[in-house]
This record gives structure tokens, sequence and C-alpha cells, in this order.
């Protein structure tokens, strides 16, 4: 396109239709494109990639008894994916099983990997000051995407062609762009209501460092598709925290709260017909 794309949306029995067309071409025959249409999936279950923070050489916070968040999480992790599994047409997944390192970008890759519907990444906070609690949820900041594009951009990891090459191909770096944007931004838009979903559950259970989901640049929120947040369980460096965080109560109740926020949100889509 020589001129300034405009995006138009429509959702019709739950497909999304993007059609991208060139400003101040009215006159002339509008040139519409089908650019990413979601397919509706009758049999496939909803996928919860599940995400243990850390984990290996890298411990995460750990806290002042000794407890370190990568262990911590994974409990969390694996509660949270046996109360999903046990649900009709959900299927949960995590990206570690065990105590292993995994690069934050190859996290995004596996839920990408695996179709993810979700991305649910599970940590406990630390901090210098000791009186500081609760938990919080974040989704991705518009300053972290626009690094995310970037790097999905560049040839070197990622390229936007795997990520289009069911839908769309171009050699055109402005269009690309400008589609993943429009992608992203949706996704962020996304997230934030997930978060949502899961501080309203979270609240019920424990209380929140801040009651809304936050925006922060993580790399593991950066898939330019798939809703992603990340959750702070509590502070592992608060006394407090930290002892709760080795109780399997507090797991299960915190676990409990993720699956039951999650379940909410995905109420909430099928409702606004952007799942089937
Ligand atoms: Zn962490």
């Amino acid at each position: 396109m020589k001129g300034k794309p405009v995006i138009t949306r429509s959702t019709e029995n739950g497909v999304l239709k993007v059609s991208i067309t060139e400003q101040n071409a009215a006159q002339n025959l509008p040139q519409v494109i089908p650019v990413t249409t979601t397919t509706p999936r009758a049999e496939k279950p909803l996928l919860v990639m599940i995400d243990p923070g850390h984990g290996g050489k890298d411990p995460g916070a750990i806290g002042n008894e000794g407890t370190y968040e990568k262990h911590v999480v994974l409990h969390i992790a694996r509660r949270l994916q046996t109360l999903l599994d046990k649900q009709h047409g959900i299927h949960a997944v995590l990206t570690r099983q065990d105590d292993v390192f995994i690069p934050l970008y190859h996290r995004v890759s596996l839920a990408h990997q695996h179709q993810a519907d979700l991305f649910i990444s599970i940590h406990a906070d630390g901090f210098t000051n000791d009186q500081v609690s609760g938990a919080s949820v974040f989704a991705l900041s518009e300053h972290g995407a626009g690094s995310a594009m970037a790097r999905y951009l560049s040839q070197s990891e990622n390229s936007a062609d795997v990520l289009y090459d069911n839908d769309f191909k171009t050699d055109d770096q402005y269009l690309k762009e400008t589609l993943f944007d429009l992608d992203q931004h949706e996704t962020i838009h996304r997230s934030m209501n997930f978060g949502t979903h899961l501080a309203a559950n979270i609240v019920k259970v424990h209380h929140m460092h801040s009651p809304h989901p936050e925006q922060a640049g993580f790399a593991v929120l950066k898939s330019p598709r798939i809703p992603s947040v990340l959750v702070e369980t509590s502070f592992i460096t608060n006394k407090q925290e930290e002892k709760l965080l080795g109780e399997p109560v507090f797991q299960e109740k915190m676990a409990r709260a993720l699956a039951d926020g999650i379940n909410s949100y995905f109420i909430n889509e099928k409702k606004n017909n952007l799942l089937t």
C-alpha cells in the first residue's frame, strides 16, 4: 500500500475478520484483503499454558527462611494444571515440569507451539522491604509491546512469517508492522481483561498488593497473539507470606482462585464471541 492503511474489524459467528483498506482511496475500488480470520474450532479444547517462573540455575526470589520462588511457584502451577485438566473443554500444559532452567523467550515459543489460548506465568515477588505484601497481576505494557515488535520482526528469532504463515504472506515491512501492532493491541486488551478476572478471584483468597492489573514489559508476556499475564502470588520476602507460600492449603487456594479466574475469563470471551 502506498497510503496509510485503515483497519476495520467485524465479528460474525465467532469469526473475527480484519480488513485493511487504503486511506483516501475511497473513490477507487476499495482493496479489501481479509487478513486474520480465526476459524471456529469445534472439538479442540482450550489450551492454557501455565508457566512456573524461574527454575534450575535461576532460583527467582529467596525468602528469609530460605524458601525458593522457583519451588513454590512450581507447586502452585502443578495444582492449577490438575484443577484445569479436570474440566471439560480445557487442557493445561506446563512450560516446565521440573526444576530446570528455561530461557524467557522459549517459554513464549512453547505457548505458540502448543497454540495456547492463554498464557499465565506464576511467580512470588521479592522486595528489599520485608513489610511489602500481597498479590499482583501484570499484563504487557505498550512500551514492552514496542520492543517485542522489534524483536519479532527481526530475522533472528520468531520471525513474523512464522506467525502469519497461515493467514497472509507479505514482504512489505510496513504492512507486517501494522499487522503485528494490530494483533498486539488486541492481545494486550484481552490480557488486561484476563487480569481483571484473575484479580477478582485472587482477592477472595488473599489480599492484593494492588487491586487492578498493572502493566509492565516482562519478556514472557510478549506474545503478540496469546493473551498473557504474570501473577505475583505474594511476596516471598515477607515473613508471613513466605510461610503461606510453603503451605499446601494456601497453594491450593491460590491455584483454585487462578482456575476460577481463567474460567470466568473464558466464559466472558465466549459471550463476546471471541472464542468458539
Ligand atoms: Zn519471579
